[in-house]
């Protein structure tokens, strides 16, 4: 490509007038017209107000980079953008599903009727072999999707692979129509803390993603995530991603009959802050069994007030969201999207546990590799 010729031009300092010869380099870099100075003393006087150009363009053109702007105006907190949505992914009609897989506004009936109750379901045996199977499925939905995880693949494409591993094993992707959910698995970028919707973002060197896999299966859910690395990571989110999983399994350790499920919040909070992180407080871990979010809550942050003991047979998760910076988060406008408020990076690790009457199973443990997570894997 050419460079075009100027001849002629008038400097662009206020009153100045004198003919201009002299471009503005950060102009040049940014692709934008104009913006010739006579001397570098107006070059410099015009500084302050001339690099308010410089910053307009480069909000315009992260707004343009993928040619889509959903939401005019609304100020992210971080860098990641929103990109387009994919339409829905059907299931098959001979797949067992969820009340609120056909439900308008996606409300959970079954769940509804228990809103309010802490009373912990126990259970019995045939119902935690149900929960063993689908949450062994789960795992390995998960573990299909880490395999795919590298540079330029979108989370579109994660997902679709999910949705077709769920299919093949017979299961429903449990947050597909949930409360509206557009999905079949949640992915999760650097400042998401959770909930993240799977776009046409192609994932980029140095991204961490969270992959949330839940599972229905002959009436039961299996829920699980784990945050993953894309490319090379700089070390502040490697730190990060490991002590979140150290979270987890310190929980885990202390899970058995009589400890009450506040206590969870205690052990994680702890080791967070020991490495300078903070827990997020807007959502927890939950009862999980025949229904996908049920009593009890398990919240991840210190001193809290959690409702209930644990027995064998209790079913729930454990999935700790520990941030670089602030606590605090915020939506975006798909109203599922949760991110960090100052925009700093935030990971999660969630398994199922089934209490049992010495501790407790770890009911989507991954069968390989020791059962160590994917990001420890060597590439
Ligand atoms: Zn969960
Ligand atoms: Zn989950």
């Amino acid at each position: 490509m050419a460079s075009a010729v100027v001849t002629s031009r008038v400097c662009e300092t206020p009153g100045c007038g004198c003919e201009a010869k002299l471009q503005c380099p950060t102009c040049i870099k940014l692709g934008i017209q104009g913006s010739f100075f006579c001397s570098q003393v107006c070059f410099k006087g015009s500084w302050s107000e001339h690099k308010q150009v410089h910053k307009k363009a480069k909000e315009t053109q992260e707004e343009s980079k993928n040619g889509y702007n959903p939401w005019p105006g609304f100020r992210y907190t971080g860098s990641l953008r929103a990109f387009p949505v994919t339409p829905k992914r059907q299931v098959p009609d001979n797949i067992p599903r969820p009340d609120y897989a056909d439900h308008l506004e996606g409300v959970p009936l079954s769940e509804r009727q228990m809103r309010g109750s802490t009373n912990i379901k126990q259970l019995d045996d045939e119902e935690q072999e149900g929960m063993r199977v689908v949450c062994k499925l789960a795992r390995e939905i998960l573990d299909v999707a880490a395999e795919a995880i590298s540079i330029g693949v979108t989370t579109d494409e994660i997902d679709r692979l999910v949705h077709e591993a769920t299919i093949d094993r017979e299961c429903y992707p449990s947050p597909l129509n949930y409360y509206c959910f557009p999905k079949s698995c949640c992915t999760s970028i650097n400042e998401v803390i959770c909930h993240g919707i799977p776009d046409l973002r192609p994932l980029e060197n140095g991204d961490i993603v969270n992959i949330d896999i839940t599972a229905y299966h002959r009436d039961f859910h299996g829920d699980l995530n784990e945050t993953m690395f894309v490319g090379e990571v700089d070390e502040a989110s490697k730190e990060l991603v490991k002590t979140t999983y150290e979270c987890l399994m310190m929980a885990i350790d202390e899970v058995k009959p009589g400890v009450r499920y506040r206590e969870m919040g205690n052990i994680i909070q702890k080791h967070a802050q020991s490495h300078g992180y903070s827990v997020v407080r807007s959502y927890c871990g939950h009862g999980i069994h025949q229904l996908f979010h049920t009593a009890p809550s398990v919240p991840h942050y210190g001193k809290n007030k959690a409702i209930g003991v644990m027995k064998p047979g209790h079913t729930f998760t454990i999935e700790p969201m520990i941030s670089q910076g602030t606590w605090r988060d915020e939506m975006w406008p798909d109203n599922w999207t949760a991110v960090t408020q100052d925009g700093k990076r935030s990971a999660q690790f969630e398994h199922t546990l089934l209490v049992t009457d010495t501790g407790c199973e770890i009911l989507t443990r991954r069968l390989a590799n020791n059962g160590q997570p994917h990001f420890m894997d060597s590439k």
